[in-house]
């Protein structure tokens, strides 16, 4: 619990839990960056240690990985009347009107794409299930998924991270769901109900685990077979977080990385708050591709959100999963060209993963961060890089490697008052067995 913190106090907190989640309170604004694994139960976690969070004034999902979303259904339910506005990948948008609208049709057609899998696994699911075992960044997607992108062509749009003069306005000003959303409240009374919707996604789940244990004929069948479980228990998520926001009426706002990444800007956001890094706002692309290939975790398509530094606002980098690059092994930055003005804590990308290394170098070239708030991950995170990054406090909920229960840990803001940043929980100790 910390009741030593005013409303008025600036501050970005990582939640104790298992999984990652951010709160970050600034200029009296609460925003909650992911929420966790189901089971991590985030709304109690709130509850408990922030003491006079009574509101949550955007919840962002940054994207489908279990870590990151499983608590957002469940946080839903219990403050659904208490969160302004949700943000959401805009990948999404061509799964949710299908397993909204017809859950049986859209599980099934996601078995028959794992029957047809299972015959014959191609090189492509081969290398996503191993990257996945091996928490890697899937390489190969990125050709599939259509965008392939040029030096130089990447331009964050810097007018985004003004000063307005009163954002609390901005916040309010929401611009309208894309159609496809406003279809999906209008025709709710007509559509699939939760108890039928249960029904379709249990049956889906016994279908899968009877060909894991029936279906011998490949050496992948098991790790696919899994792979499988994991897609439905994403579209579980997304089309629960979707359900809610139109039963609780909260409004919905779109971040799309694919719109990003085929014209290199990016948009939308809250002008001098939070806007997206990677990310336009809305246009939420219909894109054709196989379900599975729609729910796949891309960890390089997580979206990244900037709450731009002011002389009396904390600034914050939220990294999620993302290498902070795209191009040949990400090394084409997306961070902005210029440095930012004023002390920077950043989130820890990828907790800290190896595979993201390249991610640190972005931030040096980009002026360098103040502190890193590293949360969630497994004993094969956090690597060496993110050990070696020595010149700047670094907060760990839980140390992995050495297996601590996860702290509450953070950095709270004193404007105008050297060094303005006050970090406090747990100061990494995760080294591995021979050191650093
Ligand atoms: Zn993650
Ligand atoms: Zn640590």
């Amino acid at each position: 619990m910390i009741p030593f913190l005013s409303q008025s106090v600036d501050m970005v907190l990582a939640l104790p839990i298992h999984g990652e989640a951010f709160l970050l309170r600034r200029g009296g604004i609460h925003v909650l960056v992911d929420s966790g694994y189901k089971k991590d139960n985030i709304s109690n976690v709130i509850k408990e240690h922030i003491c006079d969070v009574n509101r949550l004034d955007i919840v962002v999902c940054t994207h489908g990985d279990a870590d990151h979303v499983g608590g957002l259904p469940d946080l839903l339910r219990s403050w659904g009347n208490s969160v302004g506005q949700v943000w959401l990948p805009g990948r999404w948008s061509s799964v949710i009107p299908q397993v909204y609208r017809d859950p049986s049709l859209f599980f099934n057609q996601l078995v028959n794409e794992l029957d047809s899998n299972l015959r014959n696994p191609s090189d492509k699911i081969i290398s996503v299930v191993r990257c996945m075992g091996n928490d890697e960044n899937i390489p190969i997607i990125e050709q599939d998924m259509g965008y392939q992108i040029r030096q130089g062509e990447i331009n964050v749009i810097e007018d985004l991270i003004d000063d307005p003069i009163d954002y609390s306005l901005d916040i309010d000003r929401i611009p309208p769901e894309p159609e496809w959303f406003i279809n999906l409240r209008r025709d709710k009374e007509v559509l699939c109900s939760d108890v039928a919707y249960d029904h379709a996604y249990k049956s889906a789940i016994r279908k899968v685990k009877y060909r894991k244990r029936k279906f011998i004929n490949s050496e992948f069948t098991d790790d696919i077979c899994e792979y499988w479980l994991g897609l439905i228990e994403t579209s579980d998520a997304i089309r629960n977080i979707a359900a809610l926001c139109i039963s609780h009426s909260i409004p919905t706002r779109w971040f799309d990385f694919n719109g990003f990444i085929n014209n290199g800007l990016s948009s939308g956001g809250v002008n001098g708050f939070l806007v997206p890094i990677n990310a336009i706002e809305q246009p939420s692309i219909e894109i054709e591709y196989s379900l599975y290939m729609n729910l796949t975790k891309i960890n390089q398509e997580s979206l990244v959100f900037f709450a731009p530094p002011r002389n009396s606002l904390l600034g914050v980098l939220f990294c999620a999963d993302s290498p902070l690059g795209v191009g040949p092994n990400f090394s084409y930055s997306f961070l902005p060209s210029y440095s930012p003005l004023s002390p920077i804590v950043a989130t820890v990308p990828h907790h800290g993963a190896e595979s993201n290394a390249i991610a640190y170098q972005h931030l040096k070239s980009w002026g360098g961060v103040d502190v890193f708030l590293r949360a969630g991950g497994t004993i094969k995170q956090p690597g060496l890089t993110f050990l070696r990054q020595n010149d700047c406090p670094r907060l760990c909920t839980k140390c992995p490697k050495v297996g601590h229960s996860p702290m509450l840990s953070g950095v709270v803001f004193v404007p105008y008052y050297w060094p303005g940043l006050i970090p406090f929980g747990r100061f990494c100790d995760c080294f591995p067995p021979n050191g650093p």
